[in-house]
């Protein structure tokens, strides 16, 4: 992709209603992104992807929780103290910037989990001033990133929006452990907004204030981290950045197969590969290709307060470089001891065929959804010749078919909206569009990742016959209209050819 292209790309996804900035017409804020009605339907799309993966193939149990969390629960997680970024402000303007990206901007040099003390040394070594105004900057000191809130009157009950969604999951504990009948491992999922106060949001997408996360959380007995399917996942290639070769400076990355990882101790154990594979057949599932696709182990010092190992999956963008998009954590059993300490609520797991009780041990395979959601989009957008197109997978594709009259007369306006009605009453996202020339409107389709637009013509009138084409070939079959929905169907689940349609034209 070009940088014609990448400003193209957001130029449509604006115009045609993918995304666009929050509250634009007060002058927008920075970190903020509202999802426009293709934009939405593209978004749904990706979560019904994910939870067809955890909730139906895998079996695991959803909740729903309040976004709004007590202090009580937040300091116990230990959010409180440790969900902070290193910050300074300038002395003279007072403008606000994040430690690790300064320094990053200024020097090259990556200095995240280093304290706050080796920032200062460089700030000051580096003779770093403010990009605004020029003026010498503060002492580092730690920001809360956490939005902070009253609950009720006054100000007596503090509360946050939630960093993150898996606390919601850890607290509910007990009784989601008895709706499992006491079974392990037990898997649960929360798909959510989460909030992270970001100094000074810059990437567009990538660095979001508020942001829609799918979490999961692998509950397993920490002397048999086995996974009951892992042969279905044994054979998969992973590309894995090792810590290794980071703290050298080298972009190698190693390729291994999930069984082989595990019997290495490259990775932990059965469960976290497990889920390294899934996580890709996922990022493979919404369109991102295989060479775009990496996992990064994280260094001792990357890892968040709660995490004995992490891997990241990363993808491969034009505009941002590598973007994290997964988190997969060993989270031990950190939060459920400290939420029992907290609580004093006894969170541990009595194992009926073992006799034994024990604290579950936790894997967490995080994803947030917006960035995917860019990933795909400029993954998927490509031109050819004049032609621009958004090569969506046909299920992530916010509208499905496109239906249009050849012309805008002799009653097939009329046919045509009775073909979309149609098409709509059989679940179909149909729109009508009559608008323009049919050139512009396949155009039009393909711009946003139509897969197929259906045509009624003169011969439709006669012998109720449609045309249909295909989004990637341009090649067009003839079909009965009583069949269509049938039809579409079948191609938009990739069980026909296209070829095998209809009538060739
Ligand atoms: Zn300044």
């Amino acid at each position: 992709m070009t940088k014609t292209q990448e400003t193209e790309l957001m130029e449509m996804a604006k115009r045609r209603g993918f995304i666009w900035p929050s509250f634009e017409i007060y002058g927008g804020a920075a970190g903020f992104y509202d999802f426009g009605p293709l934009g939405s339907a593209m978004k749904n799309n990706i979560i019904k992807k994910w939870r067809d993966i955890y909730v139906c193939g895998e079996g695991f149990l959803e909740i729903d929780s309040p976004t709004l969390t007590p202090h009580e629960v937040l300091k116990a997680s230990g959010h409180v103290d440790h969900f902070t970024d290193a910050m300074v402000e300038c002395k003279k303007c007072g403008s606000a910037f994040k430690a690790t990206d300064l320094i990053k901007d200024k020097t090259g040099q990556d200095v995240e989990g280093l304290g706050k003390e080796k920032m200062q040394e460089v700030i000051k070594q580096d003779g770093i001033r403010c990009p605004d105004c020029a003026g010498e900057f503060g002492e580092v000191f730690d920001f809360n990133a956490m939005f902070k809130t009253a609950i009720g009157p006054g100000s007596k009950r503090v509360g946050y929006l939630r960093p993150e969604t898996a606390q919601g999951i850890f607290i509910d504990f007990k009784r989601l452990f008895r709706h499992a009948r006491g079974k392990l491992p037990m898997g649960v999922v929360q798909i959510g907004k989460g909030y992270r106060n970001e100094i000074s949001p810059r990437q567009g997408m990538i660095r979001l204030r508020e942001f829609t996360m799918a979490e999961a959380e692998v509950f397993f007995d920490p002397e048999d981290p086995k996974h009951p399917k892992f042969s279905d996942v044994a054979h998969d290639h992973l590309n894995l950045w090792l810590s290794k070769d980071q703290i050298a400076g080298n972009e190698k990355l190693t390729e291994v197969v999930a069984e082989t990882a595990v019997d290495k101790k490259t990775i932990c154990n059965e469960i976290m590969a497990y889920y390294l594979a899934l996580t890709q057949r996922f990022l493979l599932g919404i369109g991102i290709p295989p060479a775009a696709i990496r996992f990064r182990e994280q260094n001792p010092r990357q890892r968040a307060h709660y995490s004995s190992e992490t891997w990241d999956a990363e993808i491969l963008t034009e505009r941002f470089g590598w973007v994290e998009v997964t988190g997969l954590a060993y989270r031990s059993d950190y939060d459920l001891v400290s939420h029992a300490k907290a609580s004093g609520e006894d969170l541990s797991a009595f194992i009926e065929e073992k006799k034994k009780k024990v604290v579950c041990h936790v894997i967490e395979p995080s994803y947030g959804i917006d960035r995917p959601f860019y990933c795909v989009l400029e993954h998927s957008y490509t031109t050819d010749g004049k032609r621009k197109i958004l090569k969506l997978k046909k299920d992530l594709a916010p509208v499905k078919v496109g239906v249009f009259p050849l012309l805008n007369k002799d009653g097939l306006p009329e046919k045509a909206i009775e073909v979309e009605k149609a098409l709509k009453a059989d679940c179909l996202a149909a729109e009508y569009d009559a608008s323009g020339t049919v050139g512009r409107r396949y155009s039009r389709a393909d711009e946003i990742g139509t897969p197929y637009c259906v045509t009624v013509d003169h011969q439709t009138l006669q012998d109720l016959t449609v045309t249909i084409r295909d989004r990637d070939s341009t090649k067009q079959v003839r079909v009965e209209v009583h069949e269509l929905p049938c039809i579409l169907k079948s191609l938009l689940r990739d069980e026909i050819p296209f070829e095998k349609a209809g009538k060739p034209i």
